[in-house]
């Protein structure tokens, strides 16, 4: 960035750069610019021109080269912000260097109501209560800025998007939906694991039996009594169905 910068008598014998850097930074300082946004701070002088004098001014002015961070907001973009003050009306949250408003209809889905004299703002169906000093989670939905009047400055926010709002609130439901769906994996885990059991089991079972070629049942031990109730001996069933047809099963 390219300005002019003057540097009073007064601090004529100090080193130049310094002397300009701080020259400049209370020249810049909450100037807002509608590209760059608001000048934060001066972070580097790199070329300082020759200084010139002007007639009736005790004050040398210098042409310097320079670089500094500002800060532009910009709409949709998500913030995380300190409530510096509660008014009626809403509550002003510190983005940056400036204080954006979070007006009453933008704060939740309920009514809320100003209470003076705790300086709060509170829903009406208490899912929200908000002070001084709590931090928010917000998405900046207007930004207008006054280059001629920088305090006109106005940047407006919502809190009634998911995801958005008081930020130990969105951390504790961020969590609790990381806890539910832990939960949800266990239970699906122990679920697949007990169908794997019975699985498992039936099958140990089944290699446990063998079947009764009469009536195609599965038992432990085909007995003389089980065939009886075909109207067999074991000696018929052999005769029937082979010498070394499976009477017991091999477990
Ligand atoms: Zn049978």
């Amino acid at each position: 960035m390219v300005d002019s910068v003057r540097v009073p008598p007064g601090r004529f014998g100090e080193e130049l750069k310094p002397v300009i850097a701080d020259a400049l930074q209370a020249k810049l300082e909450g100037r807002v610019d509608r590209d760059l946004g608001v000048y934060v701070a001066v972070t580097d002088v790199y070329r300082i021109g020759e200084g010139k004098i002007v007639p009736g001014d005790g004050g040398v002015y210098y042409e310097v080269e320079f670089d500094a961070v500002s800060f532009l907001p910009e709409v949709n973009e998500m913030s995380e912000g300190e409530i510096v003050e509660i008014v009626e009306f809403g509550a002003f949250v510190g983005v940056g260097p400036l204080d954006a408003l979070l007006h009453v209809s933008q704060i939740a889905d309920e009514y809320i109501s100003y209470d003076e004299k705790q300086s709060r703002l509170v829903g009406k169906e208490g899912g929200i209560a908000l002070s001084e000093g709590d931090a928010v989670r917000t998405r900046i939905v207007t930004v207008s800025l006054n280059e001629r009047n920088p305090r006109e400055s106005k940047i407006g926010m919502t809190m009634r998007q998911p995801a958005l709002g008081k930020v130990e609130e969105v951390y504790r439901s961020e969590k609790m939906a990381e806890r539910r769906a832990e939960y949800l994996r266990l239970m699906e885990e122990e679920r697949a694991a007990e169908e794997a059991a019975k699985a498992e089991a039936e099958e140990a079972r089944a290699a446990e039996r063998v079947e009764c070629l009469e009536c195609g049942e599965l038992y432990k031990q085909i007995t003389g009594s089980h065939l009886s109730t075909h109207d067999m001996t074991v000696e018929e069933y052999r005769e029937k169905h082979g010498e070394d047809v499976a009477l017991r099963a091999v477990a």
